[in-house]
């Protein structure tokens, strides 16, 4: 039988590098779902579509394909793992990602993904829709003022320019927006450990999930 670890958190949790690090030492397939949402984010705002419409948004659905091997985000065989990261990006993905008909899709896609493996999936609603019966549910928060110092450090690593305060602002609204629509808000799953991980360094929220995964094989 496969093995579902779900991640679930807001931007900046430290999601993405955790879930990154714990895949390579538990040797577990790692599929970041954001990374997804951001690809159609990306590919609406190259095509100008008008999120009102539909039927132009199911076609492009249509055309779109995403893959996650390896360390690179391909978008219809186009390298875009550099491009999906920039602010307007980040953004765009929000609003895009409430849009039912884009869940249903990526959802699907998801499930596809982890057909029949070892995963560690991160996002925003794995534990509460895409995997509801994971084997081990993490949820992962932090204070919105760590979450910005965390991005505008990996920011500057990635070579992005960006401003605390905006990060801050951006940060606060992309997750009142993530948390209050109708389409698979992002919420706790009632059976998901929270982790707060605002004064633990990456190294301790690891140790902590590696063991929680480890009780969980017994
Ligand atoms: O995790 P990341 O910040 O890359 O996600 C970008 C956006 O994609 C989030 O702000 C959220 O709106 C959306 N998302 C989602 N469901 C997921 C993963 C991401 O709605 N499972």
């Amino acid at each position: 039988m496969s093995l579902i670890v779900a991640i679930d958190g807001p931007a900046g949790s430290g999601k993405g590098t955790v879930t990154k690090l714990i895949a390579n030492r538990l040797d577990l397939q790692y599929i970041d779902t954001g990374a997804m949402y951001r690809c159609v984010a990306l590919k609406m705002l190259e095509e100008k579509v008008n999120l009102e419409d539909e039927e132009k948004i199911k076609n492009i659905l249509d055309s779109i394909e995403i893959d996650l091997d390896g360390s690179k985000v391909l978008l219809n065989n186009r390298d875009v793992t550099k491009r999906i990261r920039s602010i307007e990006v980040s953004n765009f993905a929000s609003p895009v990602s409430a849009i039912s008909c884009i869940r249903t899709k990526m959802v699907d896609l998801q499930r596809n993904l982890a057909n029949g493996k070892n995963v560690i999936m991160e996002g925003r609603d794995i534990g509460t829709v895409v995997f509801p019966n994971a084997n081990v549910k993490i949820y992962l928060d932090a204070s919105p003022e760590e979450r910005a110092r965390r991005r505008v450090e990996q920011n500057e690593k990635n070579g992005i320019e960006s401003n605390y305060e905006q990060i801050l602002n951006d940060i606060i609204e992309r997750d009142t927006r993530d948390m209050s629509r109708e389409n698979s808000p992002l919420k706790k799953a009632d059976d998901a450990i929270l982790i707060d991980t605002t004064k633990l360094t990456i190294e301790e929220v690891i140790e902590k999930i590696i063991s929680i995964i480890e009780v969980s094989e017994k």
